[in-house]
């Protein structure tokens, strides 16, 4: 019997090890059951002390005073026990915790005065009866009714109790039982003080006593949930603000249109209208970009790439920005930045344009230098991008605020300046993304330096790193000999084209239509190449074609140019007979590549004659300048030959009529015939009839939306009209979406000009690069004559440009197409 109490004993030092060795959180149940926990250890030692002093014959005093003790023991335990199964049901004190408190000192009295009997069995006295050990009994039996009826008014009044909570009071009630059973079975054997000790550590599994480590961790995440939300709202108040603050001015200079009084007033409000849509769209933008980044959505997408290009490209598109202010924008590209590398090309675009844009932004005078360099090891390059301004610079303080979306620093002086403070904030997440880097040192008033160290995978560390690699042909060959015609109806198509070929002395004979060309070769002229234009009123180029094909001993190279740079079309242009096929705008690589395939090619088996014809022909197209010069004069008629019906037509499918009107107000300085189809249906109807040279496609329309429309549209036989998506939908994907739907670009509304004005280049060049030009055509040609224009190199440029921002010229995009300033100035 002594070896179960003092295993009991050990158990139970174990389980405190265990519970006190741990973190506990302050709760009631915690309270009472380190209560039960001491308790119950005293107890056992008093009941292993009482079986020794009887065993060591200690004198009938200690022995009586010990088995008292432990019937006081007994009682205090059951009533600690009993009070935690009713602080089960409620933590407040209630009638029964009153009643369950009186009993125990009652018993406890009664206890220590009641005669307690022992029990010899021959061998040893046990003192385990008289009228102390009944009263002890029947205290204990009162105190589980007490309990059983907290347990069934629980149960009652709340169902969802946890049962298992209760546990140890069934083991209690059996406990009890058993001991009963064995008293009255073998009177010497106490096992009460072991059965609970057993339910001691049986509560142990049962009491409430969640982990603290994992509180901790919830209450972090509470708080990161809040701070998140908090975030949230504060980004939800801030864009309303942000997007109300452009959203004013519109309406507001809206209504002052309405009530200005001349024409110049109403002008410049319609200015700051422009303006200010501008940065409200550029807010939707970033915001799209934000919420794609926090949601994890925005994507890298990797391809292969050459950087040189695209960091001229930049450096061009930011001269225009800098405008009147006198900055000099000096640009520095390593020599060994690698051929081809792996990245994501786009965002690196847009983080450096983020940051130029904002050094020109904030920088008023001085410099802003420009500088990539890289180190290459193995297969990795490791680009540092670093752009330095002199312009207002960043206080200390403010350098980490930079970041954060809607900050702008220094709001005051801002005022003026158009901006939403998402940049930065968009710029650091894409480094990050790419896995790179973004610094900023600055010295305020003076100046500030965004570096960013990215690196990128090589594909291929040499090769065809810059534009100029087919400048020249190839030298051993002359070419002096050779005789190009060109048949284009716009004249100055003709004229970008012969101004490349004519460095290379080549003769060119320039031409304006299939009719003119055939008449040529039918009389006896003879060519080393033809460069066709396909789209040409009254006859097309793929006609004359034809017809050049069937003049007996017709051989001469032909190659079709044409905008319609369709995936296929190349195809379909050799498969008409065609020897090649140029895209237009006219790529000099590609030209000069041309040149070189089909001059060496073809030019030893002929026999060169120089007519009349050219000069003759040549002056035909200074007639054809001339015209387009006077065009301010007869600003609606559209120039050359080209008769009104000659026009491109163009197609508008809206089911909101308000919507085409604005499509038609954007298009009217164009001299295009526009037709509208408020339905798919309609639409379909009206390609079925007429040939269009471009349809703008909206979206969400009843019946049949945009996407089926076209669908249904390609079903028509020779259809290849260029389909433009023109829709408000701007979610981010949706250009892609559109894209892989099979239409040719996605312009968004509000319809940005400019992008609208690039789409129109590029699909419908030849019409519309002769009836685009503004009306002071002339004047601007002065006027850029007067502008000093300098573009020394690639790594220095500074340039005046104000008129040209102010008519809409995109300056670095027509150096791009038109290759250098001398053809820009001509043009
Ligand atoms: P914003 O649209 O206002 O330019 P950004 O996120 O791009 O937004 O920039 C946040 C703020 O950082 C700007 O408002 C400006 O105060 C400051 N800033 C950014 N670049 C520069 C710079 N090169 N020189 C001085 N201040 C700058």
């Amino acid at each position: 019997m002594i070896s179960t109490i003092i295993m009991s004993l050990i158990y139970m030092i174990l389980i405190s090890v265990i519970y006190f060795g741990k973190e506990t959180i302050s709760n009631s149940d915690n309270r009472i059951y380190k209560k039960i926990v001491y308790t119950n250890i005293i107890g056992l030692i008093i009941d292993i002390l009482q079986y020794f002093s009887i065993k060591l014959g200690l004198g009938d005093y200690i022995v009586l005073l010990l088995a008292k003790a432990f019937l006081v023991y007994l009682n205090v335990w059951t009533f600690i026990f009993s009070y935690y199964v009713i602080s089960i049901n409620t933590k407040k004190s209630n009638a029964l915790k009153k009643i369950l408190t009186v009993l125990l000192f009652i018993a406890t009295i009664i206890i220590v005065v009641l005669p307690i009997n022992y029990y010899y069995d021959g061998k040893n006295k046990m003192y385990t009866y008289g009228y102390a050990t009944d009263v002890m009994f029947f205290v204990g039996y009162a105190y589980m009714i007490i309990c059983a009826i907290s347990i069934i008014s629980g149960l009652v009044k709340n169902k969802n109790k946890k049962i298992r909570q209760y546990i140890p009071f069934f083991f209690f009630i059996l406990g009890g039982i058993l001991e009963i059973i064995v008293q009255k079975t073998n009177p010497a054997l106490i096992i009460v003080s072991s059965v609970e000790t057993f339910i001691t550590i049986l509560m142990y599994f049962f009491i409430e006593n969640p982990d603290v480590k994992m509180l901790k961790e919830l209450e972090l995440a509470k708080e990161h949930a809040e701070k998140a939300n908090r975030a949230k709202s504060e980004f939800l108040s801030n864009m309303s603000h942000e997007i109300r603050t452009p959203l004013n001015a519109i309406v507001g200079f809206s209504e002052c249109i309405k009530t200005e009084e001349t024409l110049d007033d109403a002008m410049k409000d319609a200015d700051d209208i422009i303006m200010a849509s501008n940065t409200l769209l550029e807010i939707v933008n970033g915001i799209l970009d934000i919420s794609k980044i926090e949601a994890n959505k925005m994507e890298i997408v990797n391809r292969e790439y050459t950087l040189l290009p695209e960091l001229q490209n930049i450096s061009k598109l930011m001269i225009p920005r800098i405008g009147e202010k006198p900055i000099e924008l000096k640009c520095d590209f390593a020599q060994d930045i690698p051929a081809v590398m792996y990245g994501d090309i786009g965002k690196i675009k847009e983080v450096i344009t983020n940051i130029l844009t904002n050094a020109v932004k904030y920088t008023e005078e001085g410099s802003i230098n420009f500088t990539v360099s890289c180190i290459n090891e193995n297969d990795i390059s490791s680009l540092v991008i670093t752009i330095k301004d002199t312009g207002r610079g960043i206080r200390q303080e403010q350098i980490d605020s930079l970041f954060t979306k809607f900050n702008r620093l220094d709001e005051d002086k801002n005022t003026t300046l158009e901006g939403t403070g998402l940049g930065l904030a968009i710029t650091k997440s894409f480094v990050e993304m790419m896995g790179g880097k973004i610094v900023v040192q600055s010295e305020y008033g003076k100046g500030s330096t965004f570096i960013v160290y990215l690196s990128q995978k090589i594909v291929k560390l040499h090769g065809e790193v810059n534009n100029n690699e087919i400048e020249e042909l190839d030298d051993n060959a002359s070419y002096s000999n050779s005789r190009v015609l060109v048949v284009d109806d716009n004249a100055l198509n003709l004229k970008i084209i012969d101004k490349i070929i004519r460095k290379y002395d080549i003769s060119t004979v320039l031409i304006k239509s299939g009719q003119e060309c055939i008449d040529l070769i039918k009389g006896g002229e003879e060519f080393d190449l033809i460069l066709m234009d396909d789209m040409m009123p009254v006859m097309r180029g793929t006609e004359a074609f034809k017809r050049l094909k069937e003049i007996p001993g017709f051989d001469t190279p032909v190659v079709a140019l044409t905008a319609n740079a369709l995936s296929g079309m190349r195809e379909s242009y050799l498969k008409d007979g065609f020897d090649d096929y140029l895209a237009k705008p006219i790529d000099k690589k590609e030209l000069l590549r041309v040149l070189k395939d089909y001059l060496n090619n073809h030019k030893a088996s002929k026999s060169k004659r120089i007519n009349n014809t050219i000069e003759l022909l040549k002056e035909d197209l200074n007639k054809s300048e001339e015209e387009i010069e006077t065009l301010d004069s007869k600003p609606s008629k559209p120039v050359t030959s080209t008769s009104f019906d000659d026009s491109p037509r163009i197609l508008i499918v809206d089911d909101n009529s308000l919507n085409i009107k604005i499509t038609e107000k954007l298009l009217k300085n164009y001299n295009f015939v526009l037709e509208e189809a408020l339905s798919g249906k309609e639409c379909i109807e009206k390609v079925k009839k007429a040939t269009y040279s471009l349809i703008f496609m909206d979206y969400m329309m009843p019946e049949m939306n945009g996407i089926e429309t076209l669908n249904k549209l390609k079903e028509i036989p020779g259809f290849n009209t260029k389909v433009v998506a023109l829709t408000a939908d701007a979610i981010n994907g949706a250009r892609e979406r559109f894209l892989k739907a099979g239409f040719d670009e996605y312009i968004s509304k509000p319809v940005d000009r400019k992008l609208l004005e690039e789409v129109i280049a590029e699909f419908i060049l030849e019409k519309t690069r002769e009836n685009r030009f503004p009306t002071e055509w002339s004047d601007l040609s002065k006027d850029i004559d007067s502008n000093k224009i300098s573009n020394s190199d690639n790594s220095n440029i500074v340039l005046n440009t104000d008129y040209l921002i102010k008519n809409g010229i995109e300056y670095g995009r027509a150096l791009e197409l038109l290759g250098d300033n001398e053809m820009y100035n001509d043009t």
